[in-house]
């Protein structure tokens, strides 16, 4: 309840613009293709201490795309399982309805036009995209084609290298033979059983080591709780931000556990096939109550509130910008839904009265300049945990949560769109802004704003069944 620190709103206010006017059509858009399917890393070495070797429990695992045979039955299953989704959200968007792997549409698979590619729309392909894959070597050496350093021309080659100089993550290189389509949809961020040493040594290497310490008194984190306390009483706002953004991010990640927990599984653990999930209060009070977490568990609930603002924030200042991109999956008239779907959620987003203010932030000369230098490779440093998750799942959905953060922080802070962009924004003048997303970046903003959206409505479950 009440005020969000560091924001002029409170948490009542998000309550019912999220459950009411964003998370249905937010959940809605998620569900189609251009959405669906993000290209991902999951091989990676990490970077910091060798590896504490991957988690065998079954609820960790990711179905990649490139397993085809496997990719045709469990498509299947989830379509038919998940038609709910078009009547329950009142919108009318299409929901593809894809039966077999044949069916998923072909501009999904690269092919765009029946000419080819049309090289002066490169730029444009390259936010409004071309690819998912789940198909055919030829389909990926195509995307590789049309997004490879060497294809780009020398406008685009200073832009891609602007763009990732402004970009607060490390971004997987997406030509890499071990990045894969992963269907999101098909792989649900849930309960996985990734508890223990692996997991707190993630956490702890990201608050401990990357987030912001206060210069004066600072008492050693000798004791890994409350670790919000120390902080607040001497940071400014722009590294209590940092801290609040990550807090609120693991938050997210914990409500979604123990909203979708594995609640039976008869035939044990790691053997079961199909376990019953669902709600588990205990779980979620174990971590949030007031009086089992010493108070803190509001506190990291408000976080969320927060990084709900920050995201949404970046939506409303990119909103022209995405607006100007296609979508493009090779159905026209998909995509035209999915167009118009993507306007009427921004010019939700935009219509809210009370949203964050980034231009607080960073303020004063040189100082302040340092300060986002530092902020931006604290942040990159944080992607880069992301490749020493141990379990699969935990690692997929932390690294687009964290990419699709990071997105967030490059619109906000790049200072790409301090200047208001014109609303008949053309591919030119998107050229002149030099600003530009990879379809990877929108993919995960929109994704981790969706977890962050269902984590709000989640609450809201949780609190009528505590008070039930
Ligand atoms: P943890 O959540 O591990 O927290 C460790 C310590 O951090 C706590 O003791 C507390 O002092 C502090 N803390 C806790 N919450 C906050 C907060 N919001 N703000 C500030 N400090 C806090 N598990 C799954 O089942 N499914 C997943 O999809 C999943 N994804 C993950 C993704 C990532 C990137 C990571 C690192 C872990 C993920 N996990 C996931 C594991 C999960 O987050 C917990 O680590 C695990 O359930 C163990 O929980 P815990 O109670 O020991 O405390």
């Amino acid at each position: 309840k009440g005020a969000i620190d560091d924001c002029s709103c409170s948490v009542e206010t998000i309550d019912s613009f999220n459950n009411l006017k964003i998370f249905p059509r937010l959940n809605s858009l998620l569900h189609q293709n251009f959405f669906r399917y993000w290209k991902v890393n999951l091989k990676k070495k990490c970077p910091f201490w060798e590896d504490d070797g991957k988690c065998a429990i079954r609820y960790c695992s990711v179905q990649p795309c490139t397993d085809q045979e496997e990719s045709k039955i469990t498509t299947k299953k989830r379509d038919k399982s998940q038609n709910w989704a078009s009547k329950s959200t009142g919108s009318n968007l299409n929901i593809v309805e894809v039966e077999t792997y044949e069916e998923i549409p072909e501009g999904i698979k690269g092919a765009v036009t029946p000419n080819g590619i049309d090289k002066s729309q490169s730029l444009d392909m390259k936010s409004h995209m071309t690819v998912s894959d789940c198909d055919t070597e030829n389909a990926l050496g195509y995307l590789n084609t049309t997004l490879s350093k060497e294809s780009l021309d020398g406008f685009e080659r200073w832009a891609a290298h602007d763009s990732a100089q402004d970009s607060f993550c490390y971004l997987d290189d997406e030509s890499s033979v071990d990045s894969e389509y992963v269907d999101l949809l098909l792989n649900p961020e849930r309960y996985t059983g990734y508890v223990g040493p692996s997991a707190h040594r993630i956490w702890k290497s990201i608050y401990q080591e990357n987030c912001f310490k206060p210069t004066q008194s600072f008492r050693p984190y000798a004791d890994f709780r409350n670790i919000g306390v120390y902080l607040f009483s001497e940071l400014c706002l722009e590294k209590r931000a940092f801290y609040r953004a990550i807090s609120g991010l693991h938050s997210s990640i914990n409500v979604h556990l123990a909203a979708h927990y594995l609640l039976s599984d008869k035939n044990g653990f790691a053997e079961s096939k199909d376990g019953v999930w669902g709600h588990n209060v205990e779980e979620f009070q174990r971590r949030f109550d007031p009086e089992l977490t010493g108070g803190e568990g509001p506190l990291r609930l408000k976080n969320l509130y927060f990084v709900y603002l920050l995201e949404l924030r970046a939506l409303a200042k990119a909103a022209p910008y995405l607006e100007s991109l296609e979508f493009y999956t090779g159905n026209e008239e998909i995509d035209s839904d999915v167009r118009k779907a993507v306007e009427d959620l921004l010019a939700v987003i935009q219509s809210f009265p009370e949203h964050f203010r980034e231009e607080t932030m960073f303020t004063g000369g040189l100082q302040a300049t340092k300060l986002k230098e530092e902020f931006r490779e604290h942040f990159r440093n944080i992607s880069r945990i992301m490749d020493c998750v141990g379990c699969d799942k935990c690692r997929l959905w932390g690294k687009l949560q964290v990419t699709g953060l990071g997105t967030a922080l490059k619109i906000l802070f790049s200072g790409n769109f301090d200047q208001p962009l014109d609303q008949q924004l053309n591919l030119s003048a998107v050229k002149q802004t030099k600003f530009q997303l990879s379809r990877g970046e929108i993919v995960s903003l929109f994704n981790a704003f969706g977890r962050l959206s269902r984590s709000i409505m989640e609450l809201d479950n949780f609190r009528q069944e505590i008070l039930r």
